[in-house]
């Protein structure tokens, strides 16, 4: 990678290998190669549905993935790769791994770009101070992001686990987390001022529609429901994430087939408003 020269605005679409700060099951370090293969799958395209078409694109670059050695803290040295990508100008579409990875990569744009919005779609808030003891755990990488004063704003979509620390912690830190039960979807991510970072963990969506993940929590985001919210985004994307896919726990890839969809309309929604 240290070869690769990117572009201004070029997508580089980076996998992280890595899973050891999962706190009830492994298995999300090998999301980034099933997503690929779902991606070049022959039974689908690599067209967005606002009309990017990724297999002739020039600005959408696979730069491979990224190892992480085991220990809780070596993931954080993901931050150097993520800076590559974006001190030349480029706009990092990273595969998990799992959501451990948003902190260091939200330091590394932090450092190029200073505090972005952050629209984030998850089943859980992940702001515990820490979880069993460990504060890098993926429960805990938006309470490291709003502790730094890494966002500019914090937006989470799909909350529908909130418990007494952790409507604490969306006091304290100010997100806004709003709450499946009671959600506009129409309103999200229309009133951003400047860059967007979308973190998307696969656990937003309702598990009838992705059920290869770790933690299945149900009356979920559909499909559709984060299309529709990415299509309709109006600022430019200064990098995305989409973590928390476990290849163990999916049916006949479904799940997959599901991030790599999201992958084409994140990647394409990033060419067009770039
Ligand atoms: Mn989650
Ligand atoms: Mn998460």
């Amino acid at each position: 990678m240290t070869t690769l020269k990117l572009s201004k605005n070029d997508i580089a679409l980076i996998g992280i290998l890595s899973d050891r700060n999962s706190s009830y099951m492994r298995g999300a370090a090998a999301a980034p190669g099933a997503i690929r293969r779902a991606l070049h799958c022959p039974s689908a395209n690599l067209c967005s549905e606002l009309g990017v078409n990724l297999a002739d694109n020039s600005r959408f670059i696979d730069v491979g993935d990224r190892n992480v050695a085991k220990g809780a803290e070596n993931f954080l040295a993901i931050e150097a790769d993520i800076r590559e990508i974006v001190e030349q100008g480029a706009l990092p579409m990273v595969l998990g791994g799992d959501h451990a990875i948003t902190y260091p990569i939200m330091r590394a744009i932090n450092q190029v770009n200073g505090p972005v919005n952050i629209l984030h779609f998850d089943a859980h808030p992940d702001l515990y101070d820490d979880f069993e003891g460990n504060p890098w755990s993926h429960a805990s990488p938006f309470a490291r992001i709003m502790e730094k004063g890494l966002a500019k704003r914090l937006v989470q979509v799909g909350i529908r686990t909130l418990n007494q620390h952790q409507r604490e912690q969306v006091a304290r830190f100010g997100v806004e987390s709003h709450e499946m039960k009671d959600v506009d979807l129409s309103s999200i991510g229309r009133d951003f001022d400047g860059p967007v970072y979308i973190s998307l963990d696969m656990d937003a969506l309702d598990p009838a529609f992705a059920p290869g993940v770790s933690h299945h929590e149900s009356g979920g985001l559909s499909v559709r429901d984060i299309l529709g919210i990415i299509q309709r985004l109006p600022n430019p994307i200064v990098g995305a994430d989409i973590v928390e896919y476990n290849p163990d726990r999916d049916i006949n890839d479904m799940t997959a087939m599901v991030a790599s969809k999201l992958l084409k309309e994140i990647a394409g929604k990033m060419i067009l408003n770039s």
